[in-house]
């Protein structure tokens, strides 16, 4: 067994026939982590006894003969911002540094339920605020494709451990781009679904407006059949909505041939890196041979998208972040004397540095006198975003772009300038605000060997196109 050549649908097959069991996998995998994971650092805590019970639970159906569920053996890591029942759960934070949640989120409950194992929990951004992976407490993840280089952010463990072969498939969240942006760094397939369509319960949240739960994959087929799982309303999150999933993987199988692609003009401007610029169109011309329709587009409003989303992602952060006051879980500091002194003693040793920069530009933007300037500007101009889109979808199908505007940058080579770093997400917030679906799929490499990744964009709960498109690209 090659673990390192493993996808869902190979793994629960070859666990089907008896070449092999679910506990080998696990074992396997496991002894991969420990050998390799010490430099990449994707993995923050993992959870073997869990795991390897999963495991003797799909072994025992195997040898009884019994159908086996769609991911039965398929070993998966996920993004430590997303709470595990009995499992520590940090958000990447020192914060939640001993926190062991009493319950599962429910992508992971639905995960676990269609036979799948969970190999551990992934390093990410405190928070899930960040681009590179640097803001973790716990140190950063190093790109496996170039160990000096990041991995993205904020899933970068995730992104890391798929691309580095230490899971099959992955877990992460994307509330600006921190699904799709790793995922293009390091050159795996990475997938947001519509705003509600993943419940977010027990996901532990940045924005709650924005945050998305979805895969990150070796293949685009590996990202449907796992969309196909998590997906769907759940009781437990009000905004998740009610609305029919599809067979994700039988749609994949239907040709391209007369879908109409718009080409945004907007992301293919000034900043963007020649090489990235190159793959992405030789792609877009291997989708025209293929039979779809290129129109050129406009997303007018597109400029306004990053002062936008750090207005509303950042307001919308410092109301969730209020409840890490050192009474009810998390950190409480030792040092203080009185009950305020605790609140803010606890907070300030914590919270790390890009989290506190966050509370207070979100506190500023919603406080009486500038509530109207900032937060309620950006709510209008977030609906003029997603209009843009609306106005798009209109004439075409899809939207074609490129994820990011480089390749994966070199460790440090941002942390000094917070804008730069923003700006790693110019292509990637838009769909956040406007709530649509998103796929990073893997389109080609620099000449030092970095991946690159194209986005497709979606209409509302139209995630088959996007992965059908992707399924092309990926051919
Ligand atoms: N990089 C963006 C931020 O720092 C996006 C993060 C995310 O999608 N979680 O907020």
């Amino acid at each position: 067994m090659n673990i390192q050549e493993l996808t869902v649908e190979s793994t629960r097959a070859a666990i089907a026939e008896k070449q092999f069991t679910a506990t080998h996998v696990v074992e396997e995998f496991y002894k991969k982590i420990k050998a390799e994971d010490g430099e990449t650092h994707a993995y923050l805590t993992l959870c073997e006894e869990r795991a390897l019970r999963q495991a003797s639970r799909v072994d025992e159906m195997a040898r009884n003969g019994d159908t086996l569920p769609p991911l039965a053996g398929v070993p998966i890591a996920i993004k430590d911002v997303m709470v595990t029942k009995d499992v520590r759960s940090t958000a990447g934070s020192k914060i939640l540094q001993n926190f062991i949640p009493p319950y599962d989120c429910t992508a992971v409950e639905r995960l676990e339920a269609a036979g799948a194992i969970v190999l551990g929990k992934t390093n990410c951004d405190e928070f899930a605020m960040g681009s590179s992976n640097e803001n973790s407490a716990y140190g950063p993840v190093r790109n496996p494709r170039d160990p000096s280089c990041v991995p993205g952010g904020s899933s970068g463990g995730s992104a890391a451990a798929v691309a580095a072969g230490t899971a099959i498939a992955a877990l992460g969240s994307d509330t600006g781009g921190s699904i799709r942006q790793p995922a293009s760094f390091c050159g795996v397939v990475g997938l947001m679904p519509t705003y509600g369509r993943v419940s977010r319960y027990g996901l532990i949240a940045f924005a709650s407006s924005l945050d998305h739960i979805g895969p990150l994959t070796r293949t685009v087929k590996d990202a449907a059949m796992l969309l196909r799982t998590i997906a769907g309303h759940d009781p437990l999150d009000s905004t998740s909505a009610d609305v029919p999933v599809p067979d994700y993987e039988e749609e994949l199988a239907k040709p391209v041939k007369g879908l109409k692609l718009g080409v945004p003009q907007e992301y293919f401007a000034d900043g963007l890196d020649g090489e990235v610029r190159a793959a992405v169109e030789a792609n877009i011309q291997k989708l025209v041979q293929d039979g779809c329709e290129i129109m050129p587009i406009s997303l007018p409003h597109t400029a306004y998208a990053i002062p936008t989303y750090y207005v509303i992602a950042t307001a919308e952060a410092s109301a969730n972040l209020a409840r890490y006051d050192g009474v009810r879980y998390g950190h409480r500091s030792t040092q203080a004397r009185t009950l305020s002194e605790m609140y803010r003693k606890s907070r300030d040793e914590g919270f790390g540095a890009e989290v506190k920069r966050r509370i207070m530009l979100g506190t500023y933007a919603l406080s009486s006198g500038y509530y109207d300037a900032y937060y309620l500007k950006a709510q209008k101009v977030r609906t003029l975003l997603a209009r843009d889109f609306e106005n798009a979808f209109c004439q075409v199908d899809a939207i074609v772009t490129p994820t990011a505007p480089t390749a994966a940058f070199k460790l440090g080579e941002k942390t000094s300038d917070p804008l730069a770093m923003y700006l790693a997400d110019i292509y990637t917030v838009t769909a956040d605000l406007a709530g649509i679906p998103g796929i990073s799929v893997p389109c080609g490499q620099t000449k030092t060997g970095l991946p690159i990744g194209m986005q497709i964009l979606g209409r509302h709960f139209d995630e088959t196109t996007v992965l059908r498109l992707a399924h092309a690209v990926e051919r």
